[in-house]
Parts: C-alpha cells; structure tokens; sequence
C-alpha cells in the first residue's frame, strides 16, 4: 500500500540528508507509527507519501502508484485517497464545523445531496454530531483535531496520514484522539502516525518504524518506544478489509471526473483571499494553498526552509510513562450506521480507483 524503496532526500542548502536510504512497506489495513526525535524525517516521510515533495533518489509506491511517474495533474486525484492531520489541526477559522468538512467535497464538484449526507456522517463517526454549526474557536482543541479528521475521512480515503497530531492535545485528550484512529484503523483505513510521545506507542503495541537522523533504525511489529517489558498486550484488533460503498464510489469519482478543474481554482483562491482578509482580524491558522489538498495541483514546489511556528517537539514532555494500556473501543464500526459511506465497513476491499 505504502512502500519506500531505498529513498534518499536531501534539501537543497543541507549537507546531511533528511532521510536516507529510507526502505519499507505498509501493507493495507496495518496501524504503523513512525517514531523519532524532532528533525529526525518523519514529517518529510509523510510529505513524500503525499507527494508534496520528491525524493532525491529511490523510489516511492503508494496505493500502486509509483510517484515517480504520477503526472501532475495527477496528484490531486491522488491525494483524495490519502486523508491527512496534522499537529496544529488546520481549520477553516471563519468556517463552521460543517462548512470546513464540507468545503473539500465543494470544491471538488461533489453534489448537494451528497456532502449533505456524508458530512454529518463524518462528523458523528468522530463524536461530534450536534456540533455542526460551532465555530473553530468554540472548540476545544481535541474537538477541533476530531473535526480535522472528519474532514480527512468524508472522502471515504484508504489511507490516514496523521503527522504528529496529538502534539498540541493535553495527555487525556490525545488518549481519545488515539482510540479515534484506533478506531478508523479497526476500519480498514491504513494509519501512518508520526509522533515523539513514547507513551502511546508504548501502549498501543504497534508497528513501529524508527528513524534516527534520517535513517530507519528499527521496524519492529508490535513495538514500543523504549522497554516495553512491562506492558500488557492489547488484544490485536480484527482487521477488516478496507470497504467500499462501490455505487457511490463510483458516483463519487464521475463527479470528481467531470469537475471542472478551473472552477475548482477559482473557487479556490477566492475562498482563500476571503480567507485571508477574515485572517486580518484573527491572525491565527491563515490557511494556506498548501494546506487544502486540491489546491496543489501543479506543479510542486520545491519545500523552502520555513518550520511551523509552533515547534512540536518544543513541547515539555507532558506525558510521562503510564502504567495502563490504551482500552481499544470495542466499536462495531459497521453499527455507527455510516460505515459503508465512509469506507469503513468490511468486504469490498478496492484497490484504489481511477483517479483520472
Ligand atoms: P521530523 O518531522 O522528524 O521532525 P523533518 O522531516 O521535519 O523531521 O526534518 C528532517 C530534517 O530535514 C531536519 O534536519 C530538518 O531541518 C530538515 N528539513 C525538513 N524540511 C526541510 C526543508 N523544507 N528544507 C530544508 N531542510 C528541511
Ligand atoms: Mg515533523
């Protein structure tokens, strides 16, 4: 589903390369973390997954592409099967919990009746039906994170990228927020999460991947942070095939199809400079082009050396080592009633689909 084949990526006016001879594969369905100190590669992991950048050398597949040779004018198609969040949450601010897990599906041409069904599903598969019309700021930040991620699964994507995203989240919080993945993993949805904050990795007895100064140093199955001897086993979660509604997947990709691209980026940068002049009177998370998938369209720009403005790692290590392990919900996912449309119900595994 995700493999790295020896890749290499250097930045340009870096003498150490960010990862180097990176080798790996995820296959469909697993929950990996991907662990290390700050500056360690893994947030350039996920931005090569994404392909919002490129490796220097080596080769990356992901859902039986190889990014090598994706057009594009590809790689919008391409993203709307990988759902991404992220440590600072990147909401809409001006925009209601509904209008920011909307706004992907509008500006992808997905019809009326449709965002109008998934969107509420979205949100009460992650616990925040009866919150629609909130704004960003009436949230607490688990609840924001929450809207984050059900706007990276209304659009029923295989794969979860999440890059540090419990990073800004008190312990308790992240705890909720971790059963909420685990729970879209026991899905079917493939998980990739980065993260420095050992205690969860320590609990939820994962795979994990490890990079140290770019290089992985461990892959282990059922891994921990550090020792791990003390720490009961979780029971392994059945793991369901990745599902598919194949109708309304097949509904889903017409509209996205027939969506007129030039629309969609005027659309777009009109959305954004609105963004931007509410942004004057509330100075926090302007969005930016980058941070709304479709607008990356064409071409990709070379990364330039800016960091968040909240350092993740900056953060003092706030959870220390807990005694209990993680209680995995035992959810059936498929009786939430919304599995299907979100790509969470068993049978139908699909290989990923034209995206063309
Ligand atoms: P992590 O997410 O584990 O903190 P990153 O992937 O962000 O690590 O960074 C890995 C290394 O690459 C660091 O040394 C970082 O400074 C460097 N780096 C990351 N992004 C860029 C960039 N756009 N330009 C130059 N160097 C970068
Ligand atoms: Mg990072």
């Amino acid at each position: 589903m995700i493999r790295f084949e020896n890749v290499t990526k250097r930045y340009r006016g870096t003498t150490r390369p960010a990862l180097s001879g990176v080798d790996f594969e995820v296959q469909r369905g697993e929950f990996v973390f991907l662990v290390g100190a700050s500056g360690s590669g893994k947030s350039s992991c996920l931005r090569l997954i994404l392909r919002e950048d490129v490796p220097t050398t080596g080769r990356i597949a992901v859902l039986g592409r190889d990014l090598r040779s994706l057009a594009n004018r590809k790689v919008p198609y391409f993203r709307r099967h990988i759902g991404s969040v992220f440590q600072d949450f990147r909401l809409l601010p001006s925009k209601t919990v509904y209008q920011n897990v909307a706004f992907t599906l509008q500006v992808t041409g997905s019809s009326r009746g449709f965002i109008q069904q998934a969107v509420p599903e979205a949100l009460a598969l992650v616990g925040l039906d009866g919150k629609q019309k909130r704004m960003p700021h009436e949230l607490s930040g688990g609840e924001q994170q929450r809207v984050a991620i059900a706007r990276a699964l209304v659009n029923r994507p295989q794969v979860l990228l999440a890059d540090e995203p419990t990073g800004n989240l008190d312990p308790a919080t992240s705890v909720d927020i971790m059963q909420l993945l685990a729970r879209i993993n026991a899905g079917g949805t493939t998980v990739l999460m980065a993260t420095h904050e050992a205690a969860f990795v320590d609990q939820m007895q994962r795979r994990v991947i490890e990079l140290r100064d770019g290089e992985m140093v461990r892959d282990e199955v059922h891994g921990g942070y550090g020792d791990t001897s003390n720490i009961p086993r979780l029971v392994p979660e059945e793991v369901r095939g990745a599902a598919a509604a194949a109708a309304l997947t097949a509904v889903q990709e017409v509209q996205r199809q027939t969506a007129d691209l030039s629309v969609v980026r005027a659309a777009l940068a009109e959305e954004l400079s609105a963004q931007r002049r509410a942004a004057s009177t509330a100075p926090d998370a302007v969005p930016t082009a980058s941070e709304i998938p479709e607008a990356q369209a064409v071409p990709i720009e070379p990364q330039t050396d800016v960091q968040p403005e909240t350092t993740p790692e900056a953060k003092p290590a706030a959870v220390g080592p807990r005694t209990h392990p993680i209680v995995l919900p035992q959810v059936d996912v498929a009786e939430v009633g919304v599995a299907d449309r979100l790509g969470l119900s068993d049978d139908g595994a699909e290989e990923v689909g034209p995206t063309s």
